[in-house]
């Protein structure tokens, strides 16, 4: 038992409660965690040499979507590299469990790519999965409103019946007393995009009574942001819920750059009245999802693999691509990046712009979704480098990159987000002068405090033993999208539960 012990010397000891950093040293085990802060310790156990540099709890994605990537690579590289311990996954309504005969179809073809076996079919046995795979990151799930409501009625119902209602209360429940902190939606992906405003409230009020979070990707984050903040806050306010956080907070398309005052106006209202409003964000100016999220009229209400089916058919490609072209002026294409697709016709054009790709972008776009609807993801541009700045800047913004766990060398294409997040968010809080033992809060204490991890999130005895040192004048991000699994500079080690599963 006593072998299992470390000591950490010569560091600085970040709290992560925002407190200035301070000289000591860290004794930690893996079955006990963190025993003490402070020092200097006489003890047996492995010595680790802190060589100056920032001792901190161990870095919490507030906001990703690891929930099968983790099982493929359970090395994590992509989180771990960035000092990651810990991913809030399940975001944006998507999440890995329920699964019942009305969604395991759907989710096996989203996350094919992958070859992960769904073989489980709720919070506890996905838990298990984990746990069994033995990834390096601990993967901590909310429940998402889109495969609860496909795991109840599928992805093409729009309507409801009371019976299916309390049947997706009944799951919700189950799942938050099974460890799951919250429910996330994602309000314009099928079939969330369905949900009446009675839905939701009904689902908040059993989050309400678990003192649950709900986290949402807002139905809409550009033109309709402020009536989609209003609409969940007063939502959130007949449910008597009192934690709400909105995902990748920011305003999207720069004619709704000016709309950042009227959402932080809403959001101090809320939070006068009781409710405790966090966001969370990934530092840069381009957005990445599914390229089928453009697609206009009826087809924007089918899922993907929908999509593929119909595209199977000629006629269909020649309409859609010519509604496409109606609906996107010429310059649309030049802001949309091609990210990654197993269609043929994207090969090699993994990381360039569809005006570059294509004279014709729209029957591009429909060659692409007819090969591979799920896996085409794009980058969107289109968000202020200002506001980004100012939500970065609110003391309840953290740290969430959106991205998945990766291997270095998974070659699964993505947006620099997933290896770069957490040290390029510290690295532009420290540029503005923003104390390190607060940067640090940011991706520890406030995170855990707000998905109810009592058990991490700060360096204090009983505390998991999970650490990241790192340098603060080295800290930096060093992926774009040429080479998005490029790691950061700056992470000495990381350290989960008492075991180091990261060094440079
Ligand atoms: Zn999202």
């Amino acid at each position: 038992m006593s072998c299992s012990r470390i000591r950490v010397r010569n560091a600085w000891l970040v709290c992560g409660d925002g407190s200035a950093p301070r000289r000591g040293e860290l004794l930690v085990s893996a079955e006990e965690g963190i025993l003490a802060a402070g020092g200097p310790f006489i003890d047996g156990g492995e010595v680790i040499d802190g060589r100056g540099c920032l001792l901190a709890p161990g870095f919490i994605d507030a906001h990703g979507h690891s929930d099968i990537s983790a099982l493929a690579f359970p090395d994590c590289f992509s989180k771990v590299s960035q000092g990651v311990t810990t991913e809030i996954a399940g975001n944006c309504g998507l999440a890995a469990f329920p699964l019942t005969g009305e969604n395991r179809e759907h989710l096996e073809a989203l996350y094919a790519e992958y070859g992960v076996p769904l073989d489980w079919n709720d919070c506890p046995s996905y838990r298990e999965t984990l746990r069994k795979r033995g990834c390096a990151l601990d993967v901590i799930a909310l429940c998402g409103h889109n495969t609860l409501r496909a795991a109840v009625a599928g992805y093409e119902k729009e309507v409801l019946s009371p019976p299916e209602l309390e049947e997706m209360k009944r799951l919700l429940d189950l799942a938050l007393d099974a460890g799951s902190p919250g429910l996330s939606t994602g309000l314009l992906y099928v079939p969330g995009k369905f949900a009446s405003e009675e839905e939701i409230v009904e689902l908040m009020k059993v989050l309400t009574r678990h003192d649950a979070i709900y986290t949402t990707h807002l139905a809409s984050e550009g033109t309709g942001l402020l009536e989609a903040l209003d609409r969940t806050f007063s939502m959130a306010r007949r449910a008597g819920l009192k934690k709400v956080q909105i995902s990748h907070f920011k305003t999207a398309g720069p004619a709704n750059w000016g709309k950042l005052d009227g959402a932080l106006e809403l959001i101090r209202q809320a939070a006068a009245e009781g409710i405790r409003v966090t966001v969370d964000r990934y530092p840069y100016t381009e957005s990445m999802t599914q390229l089928s999220v453009i697609l206009p009229g009826k087809w924007g209400d089918m899922d993907d693999v929908a999509i593929m089916k119909k595209l199977g058919s000629s006629e269909a490609r020649i309409g859609l691509a010519a509604a496409l072209r109606q609906e996107r002026s010429a310059d649309y294409w030049e802001t949309v990046r091609l990210v990654s697709t197993g269609a043929a016709a994207g090969r090699g054009g993994r990381g360039k712009r569809l005006s570059e790709l294509s004279e014709d972008p729209a029957s591009f776009v429909v060659e692409l979704l007819a090969g591979d609807a799920a896996g085409t993801c794009a980058a969107f541009s289109g968000m202020s480098p200002g506001n980004l700045d100012r939500i970065m800047a609110l003391d309840f913004c953290m740290p969430g990159s959106d991205g998945n766990a990766l291997s270095r060398d998974c070659r699964v294409k993505t947006h620099p987000r997933a290896f770069g997040t957490v040290p390029r968010f510290l690295r532009r809080l420290l540029e503005k002068n923003v104390s390190p033992g607060e940067a640090v809060r940011r991706a520890c204490g406030l995170p855990a405090e707000t998905f109810g991890l009592a058990d991490r999130g700060l360096l204090a005895p009983g505390r998991r033993a999970d650490l990241v040192l790192f340098d603060p004048d080295e800290l930096e991000d060093t992926a774009d999208f040429s080479f998005p699994e490029s790691p950061a500079r700056g992470i000495l080690f990381t350290m989960v539960s008492g075991k180091i599963v990261y060094r440079p």
